[in-house]
């Protein structure tokens, strides 16, 4: 079981998967919600590290 499953409890469907791109508040906001309905929730982001405003 890893970290999305065990967010889930463990309720992830087979084929059940994303792919969110881009982890700003809404990517980040969706990946949680869609991972606590079940969903395999992977997160990409193409920035190297966190930005210094907004
Ligand atoms: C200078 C500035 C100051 C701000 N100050 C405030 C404030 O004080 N309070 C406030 O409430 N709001 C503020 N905002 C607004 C706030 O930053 C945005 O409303 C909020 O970040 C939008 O969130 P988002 O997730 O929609 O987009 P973003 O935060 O822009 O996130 C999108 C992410 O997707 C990534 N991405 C884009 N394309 C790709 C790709 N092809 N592949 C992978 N990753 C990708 C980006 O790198 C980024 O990390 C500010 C904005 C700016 C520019």
């Amino acid at each position: 079981m890893n970290r999305s499953d065990q967010r889930s409890g463990g309720r992830i469907a087979a084929g059940r998967s994303v792919l969110v791109s881009g982890a700003g508040i809404a990517g980040l906001t969706l990946a949680y919600w869609l991972n606590r309905c079940g969903y395999a929730v992977t997160v990409v982001e193409r920035a190297a590290g966190l930005r210094a405003s907004g």
